[in-house]
């Protein structure tokens, strides 16, 4: 059905609860969710930055679903790739080589900064981050593990011991020798700096302290997301990347650049990292890889770290590692990053259009606390009061169980944009190459919306 008109569709339903809904309500299990506090949408077809239900109720794509879909719905140029390579070969063994995932490492090396030349292929990011984090113990021979707080790694085993929120809760205790770290957050600070810049020395000298007191020489790994994603969109100050590296540097740790969400365009580089010239020694991806038309992920890694595995082997493996299919997409999807622009374009509408319309609404919406973002990849923070700073709702809240934030989700949807919603923050993270009118049409429902949550909040 996918790819149907919204019209076929609406004369196609007969009622509101569909078998597909409720085979999904009895036998499908949903991330993260209650089961009985949601009510999935039946998503019957998307087209470029829409999507619509089995009724035809369309909505502009303002999440990128789960910030994957880089390039929209059903880009003709990775369905027609995926069709191609189903064609020729589905999968292989990953101890074969073949042309797609050839093609794919070479053309992810050309766009890895620095050495980081080779890549291990996993089906998301979960597992790139297990595979990176095995790869600097090895290669260190050291065990421990410094992570940052708010930054989401996963929800495998380690994974999501390495995650700084609350997700981890669930999973605990996890295994020994992961340390957390605070991370640069101005509005929120840690360390009650005045400004960015005092924020991001201020987070160096702590994440020094840190190290210091674990003992650097056990250190294996030191694990961040270079602008966390998830948990905020929190863009760290000029010079913490590069002081993070400095001191990876000092004391032979490896630097782990978790850029699952936020690389591939999304910040408008190749990778977020690269905005500070930095090169970390392994970088993980997966999303906008192949903007997850079929499950993708991986580790990069630097020729450097790379020569130990010409005469040892290397320490992991999965059956679709290098997915023919999957690497097809990425083929695709990365040379419609190029030929497009699309890595400029996110910079350009990011710097033109969605930056300053969330500007706009901080001045108009006593709920809006602060706006910030780059790229693609926009947060807009939510309090009940901005003298306070106090949040709309709290944090890590279920924004489904919260009034306010369940108010101002269900107000944008109405208007036709379906926003990505965390916590106390709604995010703006549109496909790289959603339609100028589309934009400001969806920028402009949300502005909207606003008032929805102004309600809660001291004028
Ligand atoms: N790392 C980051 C930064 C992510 O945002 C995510 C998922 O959102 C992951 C890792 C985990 O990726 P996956 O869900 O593909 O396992």
């Amino acid at each position: 059905e996918t790819g149907q008109s919204p019209a076929s569709n609406r004369a196609g339903a007969t009622d509101a609860r569909s078998a597909a809904w409720r085979d999904d309500r009895r036998h499908v299990l949903h991330s993260w969710s209650a089961q009985a506090l949601i009510d999935p949408v039946v998503v019957a077809g998307a087209q470029g930055s829409w999507f619509w239900d089995e009724h035809g109720t369309r909505w502009l794509d303002f999440s990128s679903q789960l910030v994957n879909v880089n390039l929209g719905h059903q880009h003709p140029a990775l369905v027609e790739a995926i069709r191609a390579q189903a064609a020729t070969l589905c999968t292989i063994a990953p101890y074969h080589a073949n042309e797609a995932t050839a093609r794919a490492a070479r053309m992810i090396a050309e766009v890895a900064p620095g050495d980081l030349d080779r890549v291990f292929f996993t089906n998301g990011g979960a597992e790139a981050v297990e595979n990176a984090v095995r790869i600097a113990r090895q290669h260190t021979g050291r065990h421990k593990l410094l992570s940052m707080y708010r930054s989401y790694h996963g929800a495998t085993a380690g994974a999501i011991a390495l995650t700084g929120d609350p997700r981890r809760w669930n999973a605990e205790p996890g295994p020994p020798g992961v340390v957390r770290f605070w991370g640069p957050y101005a509005y929120r600070s840690s360390f009650h700096a005045r400004d960015e810049a005092e924020e991001g020395e201020r987070a160096l000298a702590h994440l020094q302290q840190t190290l210091e007191l674990e003992g650097p020489h056990t250190v294996a790994a030191i694990l961040l997301e270079s602008v966390v994603g998830g948990n905020g969109i929190l863009v760290p100050p000029d010079g913490y990347l590069q002081g993070v590296r400095d001191l990876c540097d000092r004391h032979g740790i490896v630097l782990i650049a978790d850029e699952v969400m936020a690389g591939f365009g999304r910040c408008g580089e190749w990778f977020a990292i690269d905005r500070w010239g930095v090169v970390p020694d392994l970088i993980t991806f997966a999303k906008g890889v192949n903007c997850g038309y079929v499950p993708l992920g991986g580790v990069i890694v630097s020729e450097r770290i790379a020569q130990a595995y010409q005469q040892r082997p290397f320490p992991g493996g999965l059956t679709y590692s290098g997915h023919p299919l999957a690497c097809a997409a990425a083929v695709a999807c990365i040379g419609v990053y190029r030929s497009e622009g699309l890595i400029e374009r996110a910079r350009r509408i990011g710097a033109q259009i969605i930056g300053p319309a969330l500007a706009a609404m901080r001045e108009r919406h006593a709920s809006v606390g602060e706006v910030r973002g780059l790229g693609a990849f926009w947060a807009i923070e939510l309090v009940r009061d901005r003298a306070t700073r106090a949040p709309l709702v709290p944090f890590n809240a279920a924004c489904a169980a919260n009034a306010p934030m369940a108010e101002l989700v269900a107000a944008c949807k109405r208007g036709g944009v379906w926003p990505f919603a965390a916590g106390n923050r709604l995010h703006i993270v549109p496909p790289l190459n959603i339609d100028e009118a589309d934009l400001r049409h969806g920028l402009a429902a949300i502005d909207e919306a606003l008032s929805v949550a102004d309600r809660y909040a001291v004028d």
